[in-house]
């Protein structure tokens, strides 16, 4: 970061704006909505400036510029229209001690002026450090939308009860403030019933916590699917129940930064197999998940892709259910998905495929291959997840029953990541395509039987 994001505290300082045209008269609109005392230092203004001044709302300041100009002034904007006067007012600014921002000039500037959106209280700075002026716009725009315009409202109630909710114990506070900004009080203040918005949240207090206060403060689990690996691929659910967890389980992830949606206090604990070593034992994980829940923690055990395939997620479940423990599945994007749309495909075609298969190269231990043969029939996608160094048994099970060798058969590592590789083979040609390019991890493996295609018991006759 080039620049450095931070809230100046403005009650009881000064703000000096230097010019008496439109670019200072934007500023001093901006400086109006903080609760500084507000100097305009120009020898003329325009008529807005006068207005203002002739109200109170600014002090008009004609004398010429000394360091007396910017006693005690937290922030300092330069807008008179002139490099040399902006440069010189910069200066003085700057040895009286302000922080200063001349206005189109970054370099003669401490600070830089963020897009703003304003539900004071609740305030979003956004800023591309001067790179991308059309990009901040439309975030803001985004922003703007995901606000609505009273919410300012309810979370300067909200700090006006942080004081009475202090008596509860801190799991049920939470609780309340979690169901505060998320439950029907945020919804009915929305919509603009401030008073029963107040009431409910008062009420919920006077209760000692949100009204499903026990279940909020008995702790919980989410099951989250992480998607494929990119960030962006997860979820509004998922980012959701990552900045609600006080503690994550994660596995190897392909896009680290996905942990970086967590709240900042949340303590992240790795659970996964780093290659080469032992991989944590299921029950070990089962039991940490339990004993988080059972501390009245809102744990999430992130999960890539879906928790419901080949996640193990049923054990975990299963050991929660046993403990008594509340628990949800948070469902993602699979593998398999997202491989069909990094090749540009599909995984059923209308005509082609009308039937799909998530089956796995790697059985538990002890347990036989699963029937690859008998699950690919005409019409069938089959994906094949954790398949790499299966390839060869793969392949040899479905030619073994007849499979056509010619069956397209696609091949992608790191589906929905910036990494994403592809190959395109045949079902002949997947092992030799698989050890041929040293296809890394995690990879799946695709085979389409279209249903054009001859089965194969009548390929197997021929
Ligand atoms: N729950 C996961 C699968 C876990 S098993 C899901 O729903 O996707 C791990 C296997 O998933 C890997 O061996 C690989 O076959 C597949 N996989 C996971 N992420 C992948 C990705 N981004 N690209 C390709 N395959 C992936």
């Amino acid at each position: 970061m080039r620049y450095f994001p931070m809230f100046l505290k403005m009650a009881g300082r000064k703000v000096v704006i230097v010019g008496g045209g439109e670019a200072a008269a934007r500023k001093t609109r901006l400086a109006l909505k903080t609760e500084a005392e507000i100097v305009v230092a120009a020898p003329a203004v325009d008529a807005e400036l006068q207005d203002l001044a002739r109200r109170g709302r600014v002090r008009h300041a004609s004398e010429a510029l000394s360091v007396l100009t910017f006693r005690n002034a937290a922030l300092v904007f330069v807008a008179t229209g002139c490099a040399g006067a902006d440069a010189a007012a910069a200066d003085l600014a700057r040895t009286a001690g302000a922080v200063v921002n001349v206005v189109d000039h970054a370099e003669l500037s401490d600070a830089i002026t963020p897009a703003i959106v304003d539900r004071d209280p609740v305030v979003v700075a956004i800023g591309t450090e001067g790179t991308a002026p059309v990009l901040t716009r439309e975030i803001k725009t985004r922003v703007e939308a995901m606000l609505e315009p009273r919410l300012g409202e309810l979370a300067a109630l909200a700090g006006r009860l942080r004081g009475a909710a202090l008596a509860l114990p801190p799991a049920a506070r939470r609780g309340l403030w979690r169901w505060v900004f998320d439950g029907p009080a945020r919804q009915a203040h929305a919509e603009g019933r401030e008073r029963a918005a107040a009431d409910m949240v008062k009420a919920a207090l006077a209760a000692g916590g949100a009204p499903d206060a026990a279940a909020a403060a008995s702790g919980h689990v989410s099951l989250v699917g992480a998607g494929p690996g990119a960030r962006d691929l997860m979820t509004l659910r998922a980012v959701k129940r990552l900045q609600e967890a006080a503690v994550i389980f994660y596995d190897r992830l392909l896009d680290p930064e996905a942990l970086e949606l967590a709240r900042r206090d949340a303590e992240r604990i790795y659970v996964g197999k780093t290659p080469g070593a032992a991989a944590w034992p299921q029950d070990r994980i089962n039991g940490l998940l339990v004993a988080a829940a059972r501390q009245g923690r809102r744990v999430v055990r992130l999960k890539c892709g879906d928790p419901g395939v080949f996640g193990r997620g049923a054990e975990e479940a299963a050991a929660l259910r046993d403990a008594g423990v509340a628990f949800e599945v948070v469902p993602g994007v699979t593998a398999a998905a997202a491989a069909t749309a990094a090749m540009g495909g599909f995984l059923t075609e209308r005509g082609e495929t009308d039937t799909v298969v998530l089956t796995t190269g790697r059985a538990r231990d002890g347990d036989a291959d699963p029937a690859w043969a008998a699950h690919l029939r005409p019409g069938v996608t089959m994906a094949v997840y954790m398949g790499v160094a299966s390839a060869a048994r793969v392949k040899a099970a479905l030619l073994a029953a007849g499979h056509d060798p010619a069956l397209p058969t696609e091949i992608v590592t790191a589906a929905g990541a910036p990494d994403a590789r592809s190959w395109r083979t045949t079902l002949g040609a997947l092992a030799a395509t698989v050890a041929g390019e040293r296809i890394p991890n995690p990879a799946i493996i695709l085979v389409r039987s279209p249903k054009t295609a001859k089965p194969a018991a009548a390929r197997a006759a021929a």
